[in-house]
């Protein structure tokens, strides 16, 4: 009643067992808010995680050109004599130096087969 009524909120334990505190005592008290509060379907649901997680987020630093690239895939564009409609454009995360290569599909080979044609292949892969 003092967490999950619609009047309550769903407080934290620590506000739900000072609520409780006030008006009840019984053996056990604290551990059994804790868990009744700990076992919320709807805080579970809807209330985010307060812990860290368990693999931090991490900036990737490359140390030298081309070791990282991030890539841009943008189309399709109207049909080019050459029979282009795609730009794919390769950064360097290094240099922020920039290339674009015109591509007729946009399938996983064509743009695999372009990285490593125009540029991968020169690429220092230590990683
Ligand atoms: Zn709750």
């Amino acid at each position: 009643m003092y967490h999950d009524h619609v009047l309550a909120n769903h407080p934290g334990w620590k506000e739900t067992y000072r609520v409780v505190r006030n008006r009840f005592y019984w053996v056990g008290q604290k551990n059994d808010v804790r868990l009744y509060v700990g076992a919320c379907h709807v805080c579970a649901c809807t209330k985010p995680l307060n812990a860290r997680p368990d693999d931090p987020i991490r900036t990737r630093t490359p140390r030298q050109p081309w070791e990282v690239i991030s890539i841009d895939l943008m189309g399709p564009y109207p049909r080019t004599a050459k029979g282009k409609s795609y730009i794919l454009v390769a950064t360097d995360c290094f240099s922020r130096w920039t290339e674009a290569y015109p591509l007729g599909t946009a399938t996983t080979k064509t743009i695999t087969e372009t990285l490593f044609t125009f540029r991968l292949s020169t690429c220092v892969s230590q990683r």
